[in-house]
């Protein structure tokens, strides 16, 4: 079982109140393998230039990432610098140099075309339409987006979502998409479209998972120490479908424990900078975490008469 992710692999500076870091191994889907070759095995698609150090190869190795198709072609990797102040929700993005990405066609080598689970990275809807067209239809898929492909791609976005199970977006992205201020309404827009599964996150604030059998909200976990947030929900989205894709439960009881999986995956890449956390994690803080979060979501009810 293996799950296949097409997506970015980036050169990321990074600055933080805490320190920075330049040229570090960044990228959606490099964030997203990670976390998810904790549950299963996964296949990355991708694009860097020759200017990718072997060293980050190396690391993506070491999770037994299958390699095949990572493409390196003439040209430089895609970079991108991201600061943040002490509001970790806020970052400002500094720079975008798309490099080798913008011509970014992904190829799918034929031994990943058959692989069960898909999750398409913040990419072109239309390169999302175009990998699931390479694939054998999936029996799970998955995809992710951002303001600007819902602001500029609005078409070609809708039927990218109209052929997944999962949507997995930020809430004011949601909002946006829907073009519906209340969340609960957008999510009820969205699964209409065809989704099976939306899940919203909101950073430090959680998430919250929609499906037709109702919602599940997990608050954000306040950590003793946020280093980095970058990739964080990348990493949630590793987890979740890591999860979901490896037990293959689709209940509504599987899909609240993908939902803290994931929770679990973002807030531990937040605890260092860059990958450096989620690259070389003990099965058992996974647990621990998760573990964290039952604690704090749990409350049992004892009924007293209410002053009517
Ligand atoms: P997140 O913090 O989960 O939004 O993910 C941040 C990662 O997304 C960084 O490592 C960036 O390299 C990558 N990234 C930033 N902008 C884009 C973009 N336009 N397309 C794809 N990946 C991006």
């Amino acid at each position: 079982m293996a799950i296949l992710v097409v997506g970015s692999v980036a050169l990321d500076d990074v600055e933080t109140p805490f320190g920075r870091r330049e040229s570090a191994l960044g990228g959606a889907a490099t964030y997203f393998s990670l976390a998810a070759s904790y549950f299963i095995d996964v296949q990355l698609v991708a694009v860097v230039g020759r200017d990718f150090p072997e060293s980050h190869v190396e690391l993506l190795g070491s999770r037994g990432i299958d390699l095949e198709g990572l493409q390196f072609v003439d040209g430089e990797t895609f970079r991108w610098g991201g600061k943040y102040g002490y509001d970790f929700n806020a970052r400002e993005t500094l720079f975008t140099h798309l490099g080798a990405f913008a011509e970014f066609q992904p190829q799918i080598p034929a031994s990943f075309r058959k692989t069960p689970n898909v999750f398409l990275a913040n990419i072109h809807p239309r390169l999302q339409l175009d990998v699931l067209e390479q694939v054998d239809r999936p029996l799970l898929s998955a995809l992710d987006t951002m303001n600007y492909w819902i602001e500029r791609t609005p078409v070609e976005l809708r039927a990218a979502i109209e052929k997944v199970d999962i949507l997995i977006i930020n809430d004011s992205e949601a909002r946006m998409l829907a073009g519906e201020p209340m969340l609960r309404q957008a999510a009820a827009r969205i699964l209409d479209w065809g989704p099976e599964f939306l899940v919203v996150k909101k950073g430090e604030d959680g998430a919250v998972t929609f499906s037709k059998e109702g919602i599940f909200a997990v608050p954000g976990l306040p950590l003793d120490s946020i280093v980095d947030p970058t990739g964080a929900g990348d990493s949630f989205a590793g987890g979740f479908l890591g999860y979901l894709a490896a037990s293959g439960d689709r209940s509504s009881h599987g899909l609240r424990r993908a939902t803290i999986y994931g929770s679990a995956m973002g807030s531990l890449c937040c605890e260092a900078f860059g990958t450096e956390k989620i690259v070389d994690l003990e099965p058992h803080e996974i647990e621990d975490r998760f573990q964290e979060y039952k604690r704090l979501t749990h409350f049992e009810h004892a009924p007293i008469l209410l002053n009517a």
